[in-house]
């Protein structure tokens, strides 16, 4: 089969590695990939992925090169394709590809289509209210005592949630929102969800319109630094499983949160095929959801795809195709860690074109893969390209023997100002 996978980060090149396992693989594109996954060989017969120079966003040349290629299936990593609709118009020229559709995607597109899809089906959330208009946000807003999280409703490069300690700062955030604009047309419409606490954690289910398969849990780490400190980031860490939730409380916590939205998507004619990523804080009064994402996680898919056991191929055709329920999701028993590195600075200002040291070194310690994000090939050297670099993802046979695998192999790797957290896992571990 001919694959063509969108997108350029750590996820990628996690499905494009767990893709080109699968002896159906015969022929790989990558649009438009990192140094990582041009490395990559297929397993079948050991030919080269090949990267490809067009935006993940640049639907009209993807359509193009997925014509010209005659690719079978297109697997579209990142939001923001799905979001301006590459499934629906790959489907109306006749092409497989896998990933939620325009319509479906809107879970993670806009937060207010979610909030009242919650609502409206019965799907445990936080208290919240949806809002265009200042005067009524900063009301509601106010109700809460300001403890609360005001969220642009579109895409936002995951900066558009602004936690509020009390009133003034759920003013100001509510202003600079719907006010002053900060994050354009995304921020037309705001939620104001009631600040919860609790444990945050991270769930997965491959979905085919009608059958759902519930992933093992894990945890992000979202802030730069130890201790959950520093600036919120596109997330600099993850582990699977936690231990936070048995298997029995993480079936009954899917059950609460997947059949109501399974019936809800029925009712409104929702064919939603690809991954639903729902973040959940689990609060003393159950779980709750804080929000949907319509794609695999960054860094969730490097851990989920290093303890998955089936062939990605034919998950994600069966995804497609409709037949999902024929397929058993094995895991490896294993613990997954990964371990960010990004550039100094992150997510802040930083610099690009730092020449990586040791990824060789690192690749040979057992159970560790190196998965790229922001790396280029610079001659024969590889560079750092982007504010998270490189996500450094280990097995080992429970949690502290994976976490110690993944630091092992981080020691190894040296770039200029390169930033990582020391306490990935540890909140598991104490
Ligand atoms: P989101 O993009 O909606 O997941 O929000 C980003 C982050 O903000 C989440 O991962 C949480 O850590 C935090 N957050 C979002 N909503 C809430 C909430 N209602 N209460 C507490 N923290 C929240």
């Amino acid at each position: 089969m001919k694959i063509f996978v969108i997108g350029s980060g750590g996820r990628e090149h996690a499905l494009v590695w767990k893709l080109a396992q699968s002896p159906h693989a015969t022929q790989m594109w990558c649009a438009p990939g990192n140094a990582g996954i041009a490395q990559e060989r297929l397993a079948k017969n050991s030919s080269p992925v090949e990267c490809v120079n067009i935006g993940a966003e640049d639907l009209p040349k993807l359509l193009a090169f997925a014509q010209a290629s005659k690719i079978e299936l297109t697997v579209v990593g990142p939001d923001n394709p799905l979001a301006l609709g590459i499934v629906d118009l790959f489907q109306k020229n006749g092409l497989r590809v896998w990933g939620p559709n325009q319509k479906a995607a809107q879970f993670e597109s806009s937060k207010t289509f979610s909030q009242n899809f919650m609502e409206k089906y019965g799907i445990p959330t936080a208290r919240a209210g949806t809002f265009s208009d200042s005067v009524a946000a900063k009301k509601f807003a106010a109700a809460l005592g300001g403890k609360c999280a005001v969220k642009a409703d579109g895409l936002a490069l995951g900066k558009g949630v602004l936690i509020c300690a009390n009133e003034t700062e759920a003013d100001r955030a509510i202003d600079e929102i719907l006010v002053g604009k900060s994050f354009g047309a995304a921020g037309a419409a705001i939620v104001i969800q009631e600040f919860l606490e609790g444990m945050e954690i991270s769930l997965h289910a491959i979905c085919d319109g009608k059958t759902e398969k519930l992933f093992p849990t894990s945890q992000d780490h979202k802030r730069a630094l130890d201790g959950d400190k520093g600036l919120n980031t596109g997330g600099v860490g993850n582990y699977s499983p936690t231990p936070f939730l048995s298997e029995a409380e993480l079936k009954k916590v899917g059950d609460a949160i997947l059949n109501p939205w399974l019936r809800g998507c029925a009712a409104e004619q929702i064919d939603f095929r690809g991954i639903l990523f729902p973040g959940v804080m689990l609060t003393q009064n159950g779980p709750k959801i804080l929000e949907f994402n319509a794609r695999f996680g960054d860094p969730e898919a490097q851990v989920y795809l290093t303890r998955l056991e089936n062939d990605l191929v034919e998950l994600l055709d069966a995804c497609v195709n409709g037949t999902l329920d024929k397929i058993e999701l094995k895991w490896k028993p294993e613990a997954s860690v990964c371990v960010v590195m990004a550039s100094g600075g992150y997510p802040g200002s930083y610099a690009k074109g730092k020449i990586i040291h040791g990824l060789d070194d690192a690749a040979k310690l057992q159970g560790v893969k190196v998965f790229h994000a922001g790396t280029a090939q610079n001659g024969n050297q590889i560079v750092s390209n982007g504010g998270r670099v490189l996500g450094v993802t280990a097995l080992g046979k429970d949690l502290k023997a994976a976490q110690t695998a993944a630091y092992a192999a981080v020691e190894k790797i040296r770039f200029d100002g390169a930033q990582f957290r020391r306490d990935i896992a540890a909140k598991a571990l104490c």
